[in-house]
């Protein structure tokens, strides 16, 4: 079986702008590699996840002439797999965690761990600790990592090494934390080509461990710099027009935006009509522009 690239979008809004030239992005590099294309839907979070917006999200992805291979995958339907992962890692490799957000940005950090890293707080406590911990507060569970070091290397950014903290693989309402549902459903569906926004690049040093830990080769990562707002912010529904929907409401057609994010990935020019065949042609991914791309007051 060929390897497959895939986009995983979260169904909270709508794709804009810089969503899209990154799911472009991906599709480029994974079909120029021969690979599979899959679409995963990320809806663990289920207040902030919508079955409309998924399926506008997949209907803006086809508009602008990216295609899927099947199946494809939902991460809510694969909780038993999450769940089967933390059972494979095993009890000695977890532990309950008590604290609340505020507890954990309030800890002092060992040095050399990077911001919102976990500090071990709940690591050693003891079992009668626990007992009373779990009355105040259902539980998250943690990784025991072990000040474990990993490397990844970046097909943009290069090697980046992080120690890898004690992240959370449940959180305490029983989801699936991103981290593992990510390493879980990458492995499983057969990817090995991660490529999203640069935002998640602190993430890859985790997810490449775990899927270490966990018996699975780490994918290849490939993260794309974001695009910002006039203001160096990174790109949001508040910037004026930068979904197709709004961007079709000015008149600009979903192949007028492939031609204008072809143009930031210096792969067509201003006005040329283009497909993703033909940007496939032309692409190669060492000449991907490393600086963000700057929107002001949206697309038009
Ligand atoms: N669902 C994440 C997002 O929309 C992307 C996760 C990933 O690509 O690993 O930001």
């Amino acid at each position: 079986m060929t390897g497959a690239g895939r986009y995983a979008p979260s169904p909270s809004g709508d794709l804009h702008v810089g969503n899209l030239r990154t799911a472009v992005v991906a599709w480029l590099l994974a079909r120029s590699t021969g690979r599979r294309f899959l679409l995963r839907i990320e809806d663990l979070d289920r207040d902030r996840s919508s079955t409309a917006v998924a399926e506008r999200q997949i209907a803006d992805l086809l508009a602008l002439g990216l295609d899927f291979d099947e199946p494809r995958w939902v991460q809510s339907e694969r909780l038993e797999r999450h769940a089967a992962a933390i059972t494979a890692l095993g009890p000695e490799r977890t532990y309950e965690c008590y604290c609340t957000r505020r507890e954990v940005a309030e800890a002092v950090r060992a040095p050399h761990q990077p911001p919102g890293a976990y500090p071990g707080t709940c690591a050693e406590l003891t079992e009668q600790q626990r007992q009373r911990r779990r009355r105040e507060r259902p539980p998250a569970l943690r990784v025991r990592a072990g000040g474990a070091e990993q490397t990844v290397t970046d097909l943009w950014h290069g090697p980046v090494t992080a120690v890898v903290d004690d992240f959370v693989l449940r959180r305490n309402d029983g989801t699936p934390a991103y981290n593992l549902a990510v390493v879980v459903d990458d492995a499983e569906s057969g990817v090995d080509q991660v490529v999203r926004g640069d935002d998640l690049l602190d993430s890859s040093p985790r997810q490449a461990w775990l899927a270490g830990e966990l018996g699975w080769p780490a994918p290849t990562y490939g993260h794309v710099p974001l695009v910002l707002n006039g203001e160096g912010r990174r790109l949001a529904k508040r910037d004026g027009a930068v979904t197709l929907a709004e961007l079709a409401a000015h008149g600009m057609g979903a192949d007028q935006v492939l031609t204008r994010i072809a143009i930031s990935l210096e792969l067509a020019t201003e006005g040329e009509p283009v497909t993703m065949a033909e940007l496939r042609q032309r692409w190669d991914p060492a000449r991907l522009p490393r600086t963000p791309w700057v929107l002001t007051g949206g697309l038009r």
